[in-house]
């Protein structure tokens, strides 16, 4: 009965020089979970087309898996073409569908990835093929074990993917706080979308997130949240325009974890974005992430059900 953490950086999404998707920072990240919890950490499962398909168009899945999508919808993603790429983005949504499992067992579960909340359902976008989060939510649904579920979207940019495949879904609710001049400049609505102004520093950025996500709360109960904790609201951030500090960010972790865990919410935690010059910024950031994680959920969080267990195994 412990959080597990899936990592995905041994399927290397194959990029050409100069790239400037911050490929090195998953294997410098899990390089220190491993060093901090290496016990808990697993290799991800693939997501199968079954799961997929719950959030994607299955002409657009196929489309990505057999490399037949036209020059366009390649450059939209941001990524080339391989097959490599095609199992990376399987296994990343397969690390939240199996992080979300270690949540419902465990109280919470770690994708060291993920957070690609820019796929929509017939195209990817901006570094994002497959949408983990709806993906994993599906999962749950389909297996009974989760019928709301909440999404607390942190990263930077708005998670206008999220919003196109749940538009019009009851059973998932996405709070997205995020910089209102960024990237999409085309956003969708999700359930609650929170806009940010450049510039938003520590204690704006988490007077507002305290009311949003209080707000967002009183929308459950919730069986299952998925938290894309992303690392470029970060002040250092090349993309991200806004000026919160790493204090600040682990602050608002931090805030996240105390509120889901007070409702009762099992909560799959995701990394998302991270364009910092320096990539240990990045990863410093993602790993303050996890070990809050740990530090709020890990081994003893639920002492009764441990102690039933071995009762059981005694009779
Ligand atoms: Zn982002």
């Amino acid at each position: 009965m412990i959080v597990h953490i899936y990592s995905t950086d041994q399927f290397v999404l194959p990029l050409p020089p100069g790239h400037r998707f911050p490929m090195p920072k998953y294997a410098r990240l899990r390089a220190r979970v491993a060093a901090l919890a290496g016990e808990r950490m697993r290799i991800a499962p693939r997501a199968t087309d079954d799961e997929l398909v719950r959030a994607h168009s299955p002409e657009y899945v196929q489309a990505v898996t057999q490399g037949t999508l036209d020059p366009r919808a390649m450059r939209r993603i941001g990524f080339p073409w391989s097959p490599a790429m095609v199992e990376r983005s399987r296994r990343s949504a397969g690390a939240t569908i199996a992080a979300c499992r270690s949540a419902l067992d465990d109280g919470a579960g770690v994708n060291l990835a993920g957070g690609t909340h820019h796929a929509h359902r017939e195209h990817g976008e901006g570094f994002c093929v497959f949408n983990d989060a709806v993906v994993a939510i599906r999962a749950m649904q389909a297996e009974r074990r989760v019928r709301r579920a909440l999404i607390v979207d942190l990263d930077v940019h708005q998670g206008d993917g999220t919003a196109d495949i749940l538009a019009g879904d009851d059973s998932v609710h996405t709070l997205s706080l995020h910089g209102r001049n960024n990237f999409p400049f085309r956003k969708r609505a999700s359930r609650q979308d929170v806009e940010l102004e450049d510039g938003t520093g520590d204690a704006s950025y988490l007077a507002t997130l305290r009311i949003a996500l209080d707000r967002a709360l009183e929308r459950g109960p919730f069986d299952l949240g998925i938290y894309l904790a992303g690392a470029d609201p970060y002040v250092g951030d090349r993309l991200g325009r806004l000026a919160l500090s790493k204090a600040g960010l682990a602050r608002r972790d931090a805030f996240v974890f105390d509120r889901l865990a007070g409702h009762d919410i099992p909560v799959a935690v995701t990394m998302a974005g991270g364009y910092a010059e320096d990539v240990d910024d990045v990863v410093d950031i993602h790993f303050a992430t996890v070990a809050a994680a740990l530090e709020r959920f890990g081994a003893g969080s639920q002492p009764g059900r441990c102690s039933m267990t071995l009762a059981e195994v005694g009779r």
